[in-house]
């Protein structure tokens, strides 16, 4: 079976396709010949995912699953959520995201937050969600270089360190994306079990 995973970034490709049964070989979006952008245009994280694999189910008429992630700030009413690429603007510069994130916090005793990742899966007609979510804390200051986006203010509840300071195989098991695409495979797995 194929199944395209929309992305072009061939370090989560590989990722999943090794949690995979052999039976599915995943495509990128490249493999299919899908060279422009997909409309990101709903409102929520979950629309957003739904929409870019119904996007490549239509337009290339492959089974297909899509993610996307946002940080959603309690005090700020989930906020940037959705908007977390481009929070700063549309330069989306991860410094200047989380400069902005950090000054609005300024004047807030309350800096809990939560990463979220959906999944939304188009596959023989049906659509499925899986939804990945990491607790934690927004901290004061930028600390360690590790990961990218706002990992260096994220401190998942239960650590002492924030995502930059942590080994990719830690923020993997704990983290958000890791929980939806853990669901993720396992869906598949049992699918293929049953045919
Ligand atoms: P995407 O849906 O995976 O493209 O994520 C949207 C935005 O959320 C990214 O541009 C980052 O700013 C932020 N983001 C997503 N995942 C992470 C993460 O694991 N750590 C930090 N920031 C993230």
């Amino acid at each position: 079976m194929q199944l395209v995973f929309a992305t072009n970034n061939p370090n989560k490709l590989k990722e999943v396709q090794a949690l995979l049964p052999s039976s599915i070989t995943l495509l990128s979006l490249k493999d299919v010949g899908c060279l422009e952008d997909i409309p990101e245009t709903q409102p929520t994280i979950k629309g957003n995912a739904i929409q870019k694999a119904e996007y490549i189910k239509q337009h290339y008429g492959h089974d297909c699953f899509a993610d996307d992630t946002g940080l959603e700030v309690k005090a700020l009413h989930g906020k940037p959520g959705v908007f977390s690429a481009r929070y700063a603007g549309e330069q989306r510069n991860a410094n200047d995201n989380m400069d902005k994130l950090l000054s609005k916090l300024q004047v807030k005793d309350d800096r809990s937050a939560q990463f979220k990742t959906v999944i939304a899966l188009h596959i023989n007609n049906q659509l499925h969600t899986f939804t990945g979510i990491c607790e934690g804390y927004i901290t004061k200051e930028k600390k360690g270089n590790k990961g990218f986006g706002y990992d260096p203010i994220f401190r998942p509840k239960g650590y002492e360190s924030t995502f930059a300071e942590m080994d990719l195989g830690l923020k993997n098991n704990i983290g958000h994306r890791g929980k939806a695409v853990q669901q993720l495979v396992e869906f598949l797995n049992n699918l293929t079990q049953t045919v």
